[in-house]
């Protein structure tokens, strides 16, 4: 069993708190090399908190240099290299420690992790070089799976726009859903800790909507402290199907009564979910239904910008005449469209139809 750390968190103690937790999970990183991987993964302003908040990110930082100066911070953006740069500087996180900011998209390497899903996964060199990886994601919620945190920042090792590629060749959500476990085994991270001081609820992972939790999650095991951030969601965590399957895969408990869970732990009144999962529970899970689901657009926001394009869709799918046109024949629903798009202007919603056959 291991121990989840839950601190009630601002940004104004936010340095003491992150020592406190370094404290608590005796954390050693003398001599050694370190990545810090927040989620900066779609190019949104800090207002959408779609983000790891700076600030975060500079806390953690900070109490890193007390031990080592062999730390950087690094993400992969899901869009290419020229993308991936915006995304960053959208961050916020040049202003605050420019310096420690390393471009991993910039040196990768075709690496056989165990998966039978994707033979050879293109990562950053980086995760495999470092001795210690810190990963700090938001509490977010995803259209996709449900939830976006510890498990699924870490698809974030994989290269830029090889992302997106991934979701087509992987051929299924739940293909994809073991790849992201087969990267969590991989380079299981050190520590996780959770900016859940403004969280996002609806339709995350990008264009939901920003909830003030006021909270710090820590733990070893990234896979139960999804599971206590999924609680604290209000939600049984056997209804997302990346954490069912990682407790069948041995990676910890799905209980939380089986975890450690210490500090300040609450269950959240009514904390949206993502349109696409509405309707599932544990004894109705219809997970792969959610990918016949398409993306819609909304006119008025889109700004022409075309950045949903071949940048972004892996599958091709769309064409543009003025405004985006998605085929939906070629659409695999991937949602990496919606996700990348500045606007908020492609969104997707729950469908009584086909979760009514389902
Ligand atoms: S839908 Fe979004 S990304 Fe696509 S053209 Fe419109 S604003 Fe740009
Ligand atoms: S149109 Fe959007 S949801 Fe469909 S495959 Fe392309 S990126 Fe994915």
């Amino acid at each position: 069993m291991s121990r989840v750390v839950v601190r009630n968190a601002d940004f104004e103690s936010l340095r003491r708190t992150i020592d406190h937790l370094f404290e608590e999970f005796e954390v050693d990183l003398r001599g050694k090399s370190v990545l810090i991987k927040p989620n900066f993964g779609a190019a949104v302003g800090p207002e959408k908190s779609a983000l790891t908040d700076a600030r975060v990110v500079k806390a953690v930082l900070d109490a890193c240099l007390e031990q080592t100066s062999d730390v950087v911070i690094g993400d992969n953006p899901g869009n290419l290299d020229t993308g991936a740069m915006h995304t960053i500087k959208m961050s916020g996180i040049l202003e605050l420690a420019g310096d420690f900011y390393c471009n991993i998209s910039k040196g990768g390497e075709f690496v056989d992790i165990g998966s039978e899903i994707i033979p050879r996964v293109f990562l950053s060199r980086k995760v495999m070089d470092v001795d210690y990886v810190i990963n700090i994601p938001k509490m977010k919620t995803h259209v996709l799976c449900g939830l976006s945190c510890c498990v699924k920042n870490l698809y974030g090792y994989v290269v830029g726009a090889q992302k997106a590629r991934y979701h087509l060749e992987s051929k299924s959500l739940k293909r994809l859903t073991q790849l992201w476990l087969d990267l969590y085994k991989y380079r299981t991270p050190d520590l996780n800790i959770v900016d859940a001081i403004v969280a996002m609820e609806g339709g995350g992972p990008t264009h939901g909507n920003p909830r003030r939790v006021g909270k710090i999650v820590a733990g070893t095991n990234g896979f139960e402290v999804d599971v206590v951030i999924t609680t604290m969601m209000g939600w049984d965590p056997r209804a997302i199907k990346k954490l069912e399957m990682a407790w069948e895969q041995g990676l910890g408990e799905i209980d939380v009564e089986k975890i450690d869970v210490t500090g300040d732990f609450e269950v959240l009144p009514t904390f949206e979910k993502p349109p696409t999962f509405a309707a599932i529970d544990r004894a109705f899970n219809p997970y792969e239904e959610i990918t016949r689901i398409r993306p819609k657009l909304d006119e008025e926001k889109c700004v022409l910008c075309r950045l949903c394009g071949d940048e972004s869709c892996p599958a091709q799918a769309i064409s543009f005449a003025d405004f985006p046109v998605i085929d939906p024949k070629k659409c695999i629903s991937c949602y990496c469209c919606v996700e990348f798009c500045p606007e908020g202007a492609l969104y997707v919603e729950y469908d009584k139809e086909i979760f009514e056959i389902a």
